[in-house]
């Protein structure tokens, strides 16, 4: 971006933060939650550097990556910055089992963690770092076929062991709604919320993270609980619409 371009978009994402905040603040009082409640993190895998930091400067401080190599160079760009060599970068993407090393102690949260088979495989690579990495379980409660994470039987199944992983802490829960139908997602997100509540009595666990809503559903997901809303589009492009 020239001086200009970088000024304009400064202007666009300081004011779409706010209508932001604005309408989380809303969700969260029609729902008697506290705002200081819902974390809202900044998805950044579709724009570069130079938005970052303009989204930064706007406030926002946690950002997220879905894939391991573009998470790897956000993360070396902000080292080199001042201001954002303390930002914190979650994984919220698919993480192949040869990636793992790429993002285990670098990230804030893993969001990503679809199998026990996976949660496992960054268990045992962080034991051998001596590390332990906050992560959460993805869980594909619409039964869509194309979404990953585990069924509800695989996490009801698994939850004991998996909170007994010593190289990882289970901070909660995360999926992904069907796009384009905000009852359904909503649907989506009470059945997060209730899986949650089932598998802390299972497993003896608090589970206190929920992390779901996205542009397009964020309000629905803040009236069933989450405490973790990605927002992509809704904070870095202007051409995505504000309903
Ligand atoms: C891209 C992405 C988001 C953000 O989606 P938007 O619709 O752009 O807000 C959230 N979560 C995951 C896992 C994503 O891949």
């Amino acid at each position: 971006m020239n001086e200009d371009e970088e000024a304009s978009y400064q202007a666009f994402v300081e004011e779409r933060r706010a209508q932001i905040l604005e309408r989380v603040e809303a969700s969260c009082q029609a729902a008697g939650r506290e705002t200081s409640e819902v974390l809202v993190e900044a998805v950044s895998k579709t724009v570069g550097f130079d938005e970052v930091r303009c989204a930064w400067k706007a406030g926002w401080r946690v950002f997220a990556e879905n894939r391991p190599q573009e998470l790897a160079r956000k993360l070396a760009a902000a080292q080199e910055d001042p201001d954002l060599s303390h930002a914190r970068f979650d994984m919220i993407g698919n993480l192949q089992k040869n990636k793992i090393n790429q993002v285990i102690g670098r990230v804030g949260l893993i969001h990503s963690i679809s199998s026990v088979h996976l949660a496992e495989a960054v268990s045992s690579r962080c034991e051998a770092r001596g590390i332990v990495q906050p992560v959460l379980l993805e869980c594909n409660v619409s039964g869509e076929e194309t979404k990953s994470g585990l069924t509800p039987d695989e996490a009801r199944a698994a939850a004991e062991g998996l909170v007994g992983l010593p190289g990882i802490e289970i901070k909660g829960l995360m999926t992904m709604a069907p796009a384009g139908d905000k009852a359904r997602a909503q649907r989506t997100f009470e059945s997060l919320r209730l899986l949650r509540d089932e598998l802390e009595r299972r497993a003896g666990a608090s589970l206190p993270e929920l992390s779901c809503g996205m542009s397009d559903d964020f309000p629905e997901a803040i009236a069933e609980g989450s405490t973790m809303v990605r927002l992509g589009r809704v904070v870095f492009s202007p051409d995505y619409a504000l309903a």
